[in-house]
């Protein structure tokens, strides 16, 4: 079965990656010529475990490819991922241009029956969105169709219908020898073919179905995430769509994963309501360890008593800086869009979304109780991703942490195994370190900000030794306190004694 991604980005790629390693044929599309030149040359353009291995095996076996060319990978292929970015408006609702530009491509193209399966995180609705898009683009693609009369780009400009979109090509002219409008109608014979010829392809629409299957997979351990995911979500209101999704799956029905089939509004909704219960859960553990920041009571323990609670569970009960990545910040406040939109004032949520906020405020703020004063100041970030084992650092929580400590006057010295080439892009003018040695080397104090595990296991007699105050901050607690504090320095984590 030959299937097509488009967007080729982290889950556009790792998704296009892991289904030709089960043995499909992928093309995956961008319009982004650099991103797809690098995977062509042996490249890859983002940070993943494994992902490497796997995209030089499968291309090397010629599963796998890379284009740019959209309407080839469309027409040669039997199921379209959509896996476009949806990000956030400045509302806070899902901006779904790519969304629609990517189904008016598939519009333009569509030569045979196919299945469109969305993969981006997108509001209720959108299944039926990128339906009828395809449902009323689909008379401009008549024009490629073999044996349909097609029209000049002059006569184009007439079209009531939506734009065609960038990709497209050239079109080819309808034999009328007439290029004088006639008066009666005032309007031009090749505008009346081109409406007839629109007329009878309306009424020939290529079949195709829109099926919804939200992804879950986490940045860092994307792979691992996609090949033994807990569930698989497919909304389709279509038999024959859900047949094609099972046997593109059937490698995982192998391995017993659990498959959750719905229509395409609930599978819309699951993938919201799971990210928006994710990011609570974090906002709630951060508020309780700022609770424990007042009270001297240990968050650590907290969480492993409420995690021992099986309706609980322990993970997502670690407090840091708050939530951060290309997923929990917009998801969360699509979701409260979603709802105002329906008139609903989903109440929770939005504490959580202004929680999250606030928390990087409160993490400034711990800084300053160390310091004093920030102006001038040195201050040593160890950590730029927005959590460990990726190199992302859309609304990563260390950034904006570093942008509030710069307005206030500190200057910053920074290292990330991973990020430093994304952060240079939005912060040019800070010193990136090649370690963590070199980052603590004169600062007034060091601040742990990512997870990551090289950070874990730090020469702190070394770290002392370099710093010019003996300042630890720890923002994801990866320090036991009385140790830190054993060798000497002021140690400050979050909610921890
Ligand atoms: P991304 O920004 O990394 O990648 C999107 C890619 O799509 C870009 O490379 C862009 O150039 C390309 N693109 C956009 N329009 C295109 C078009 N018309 N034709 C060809 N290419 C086009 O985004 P991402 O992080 O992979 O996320 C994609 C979607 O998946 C989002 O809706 C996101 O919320 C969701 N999601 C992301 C994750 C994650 O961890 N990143 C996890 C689950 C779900």
């Amino acid at each position: 079965m030959k299937i097509c991604i488009i967007g080729t980005g982290y889950v556009g790629l790792v998704t296009g990656a892991c289904l030709s390693d089960f043995g499909l044929e992928v093309t995956c599309v961008d319009q982004d010529e650099a991103k797809i030149l690098l995977l062509n040359s042996g490249g890859i353009p983002i940070y993943e475990q494994n992902l490497e291995e796997i995209i030089d095996k499968n291309v090397k076996a010629g599963r796998l490819s890379f284009t740019t060319d959209i309407e080839k990978a469309v027409k040669e292929s039997e199921v379209i991922f959509i896996a476009v970015g949806t990000p956030s408006n400045h509302d806070g609702s899902a901006d779904l241009t790519q969304i629609e530009n990517a189904a008016k491509q598939i519009a333009a193209d569509l030569n045979s029956y196919k299945v469109i399966v969305n993969k981006s995180t997108v509001p209720v609705g959108t299944a039926s969105r990128i339906k009828k898009i395809i449902s009323e683009n689909q008379n401009l693609s008549w024009r490629a169709t073999e044996g349909s009369a097609e029209i000049s780009n002059e006569e184009n400009s007439h079209c009531e219908e939506a734009e065609r979109p960038k990709q497209s090509h050239s079109a080819h002219v309808i034999p009328d020898s007439s290029s004088v409008i006639p008066v009666k109608t005032g309007i031009h014979p090749s505008v009346i073919a081109r409406r007839e010829a629109t007329r009878q392809s309306q009424q020939e629409l290529i079949p195709f179905d829109v099926v919804s299957n939200p992804e879950f997979l986490r940045e860092g351990s994307a792979v691992r995430d996609f090949t033994h995911p807990d569930k698989i979500v497919i909304g389709s209101e279509s038999e024959k769509a859900l047949k094609i999704m099972q046997e593109i799956y059937r490698p995982l029905y192998l391995i017993d994963t659990p498959f959750v089939i719905t229509n395409p509004e609930t599978a819309e909704l699951i993938k919201y309501a799971c990210n928006a219960f994710l990011a609570t859960k974090i906002t709630f553990i951060n508020e309780i360890a700022n609770l424990c920041d007042k009270v001297g009571a240990d968050v650590h323990q907290i969480a492993r008593a409420m995690g021992l609670d099986g309706r609980i569970s322990p993970k997502f009960l670690h407090p840091g800086p708050g939530y951060g990545g290309s997923c929990f910040p917009k998801d969360t406040r699509a979701l409260c869009s979603i709802a105002e939109r329906l008139d609903y004032e989903f109440k929770s949520l939005k504490s959580v979304v202004s929680a999250n906020n606030r928390q990087r405020g409160l993490m400034i703020e711990k800084i300053k109780r160390l310091l004093v004063d920030l102006k001038g100041k040195q201050i040593g970030i160890l950590g730029l991703a927005f959590k460990q084992n990726t190199d992302d650092i859309r609304e990563s929580s260390p950034i904006d942490i570093i942008k509030l400590l710069l307005k206030q006057g500190a200057k910053i010295k920074c290292f990330d195994p991973m990020a430093i080439d994304n952060a240079k892009k939005i912060l040019p003018d800070i010193e990136y370190c090649k370690n963590e040695y070199d980052v603590a080397e004169g600062c007034n104090c060091l601040v742990i900000a990512t997870e990551w595990n090289q950070f874990r296991n730090l020469d702190l007699l070394r770290i002392k030794a370099l710093l010019k105050n003996p300042i630890f901050i720890d923002l994801r607690n990866l320090y036991e306190p009385e140790k830190v504090k054993e060798l000497g320095f002021k140690y400050e984590g979050i909610g921890r004694r």
